[in-house]
């Protein structure tokens, strides 16, 4: 059996959108399949001011714009993340200042934010691992007593909530990703969702090069030109007609993702009362999208040997982040790295599943008897 890590789902309609957009003969940003994607949004999450973009890095690039992140300022970010997540306010100069994981989930520890803020802090970025959601209450509160901007990068976590609300809706703004790995996909893609209205219309500049279009599409102002900076940031129609026909399947695949899940947790957990391994923590105030299943090993070690293990059996099992304190970009920067334990602890045992829509029922189980059968060798 050969078993990928990932494999995308295709929900039906794509190519019949696709189609269609190209009848319309408008393929370029901004037409019919990017508002109804809009409205899927608003309707579904409230999100009332939200961008699709070319992808989760554009929609960040675009927040670091929107933060008015200034050469010498500094952003706190967890370590335990992906590249872009940073990448997109070191390219507007700031210094980066990395967090340590919680001790039991690869969110960001919470309580050492706080210690980490001097003079310069502008922005928090939060990451919801595995879409599941940081503790967001003390992040809000810690931002609202040091006057500072929150931004969530939310490319793992759509349809996943923090007590009750919808996770990219909280911070100031929220970045979504669409890229292939992600639940809901578009090949390459991403949104921004922007939670203070008086940034909405920056936000539009921004979107669409530095200049009033939108507001001139809208019939708003006569003519349109260059007022702020900005970039390319929007997609295609032809993306944002793939995105729509998948969005219309959301339940669908989320169901599917879920019952997977549920099946790798309930299989797994033999394992863990052991204490062989560590299963996800979801916990009380965040919802499960079911974007991954990883397990914690207890060494890394067992993990490496494991992912052989797992691989020589056609099980495409991976690993995850390596702690971007430690890569060699941010250390050529002549950054001290910080000793981040718990960020290392999910760099060195975290492993994850397959899981896509496709994975039959037969694959799941293969799965699980090859992660016993290595722990009963063992
Ligand atoms: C996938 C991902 C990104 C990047 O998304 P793209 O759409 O590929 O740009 C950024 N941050 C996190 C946490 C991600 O998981």
């Amino acid at each position: 059996m050969k078993i990928p890590f990932n494999k995308p789902f295709f929900a039906g309609n794509e190519m019949a959108y696709i189609k269609k957009a190209v009848s319309l003969g408008k393929i370029s940003g901004n037409g019919i399949f990017t508002s109804k994607c809009h409205k899927f949004f608003k309707d579904t999450y409230g999100f009332n001011n939200c961008l699709i973009t070319s992808s989760c890095t554009d929609a960040l690039e675009m927040a670091a714009i929107l933060c008015r992140v200034q050469p010498g300022d500094e952003v706190i970010a967890p370590a335990y993340s992906f590249v872009s997540t940073v990448n997109a306010f070191v390219l507007r100069g700031a210094r980066i200042v990395f967090a340590d994981s919680k001790k039991d989930h690869p969110n960001i520890d919470t309580g050492m934010v706080e210690s980490l803020i001097t003079k310069k802090t502008k922005v928090i970025i939060v990451i919801h691992y595995a879409g599941i959601a940081c503790d967001m209450d003390p992040i809000m509160e810690i931002a609202k007593t040091h006057n500072l901007l929150v931004v969530e990068d939310a490319a793992q976590a759509i349809d996943s909530y923090y007590k009750n609300r919808p996770l990219g809706s909280i911070g100031n703004f929220g970045t979504f990703s669409f890229h292939e790995t992600k639940n809901i996909i578009s090949g390459e893609g991403g949104m921004l969702v922007v939670n203070d209205n008086e940034n909405m219309g920056r936000a539009e500049v921004i979107w669409e090069k530095g200049t009033n279009r939108v507001a001139f599409s809208k019939g708003h102002v006569n003519k349109y030109q260059w007022v702020d900076v900005g970039s390319s940031f929007l997609p295609s129609e032809i993306t944002a007609a793939f995105l729509f026909a998948q969005l219309e399947h959301l339940k669908e695949i989320q169901n599917k993702r879920q019952m997977i899940w549920r099946f790798y947790f309930g299989a797994l957990s033999p394992l863990e009362k052991k204490g062989i391994i560590k299963l996800p923590l979801v916990h009380d105030y965040a919802t499960n999208n079911y974007h991954i299943f990883y397990i914690t090993c207890e060494s890394k070690k067992v993990r490496d040997d494991l992912l052989t293990f797992l691989n020589g059996r056609g099980i495409y099992a991976v690993f995850h982040y390596l702690s971007l304190n430690e890569s060699p970009f941010f250390q050529s920067q002549g950054n001290q790295s910080p000793i981040l334990p718990n960020a290392k602890v999910f760099e060195s045992c975290l492993l994850r599943l397959p899981l896509y829509v496709d994975l039959t029922g037969e694959e799941q189980e293969y799965i699980v008897d090859c992660v016993n059968a290595y722990f009963s060798e063992a």
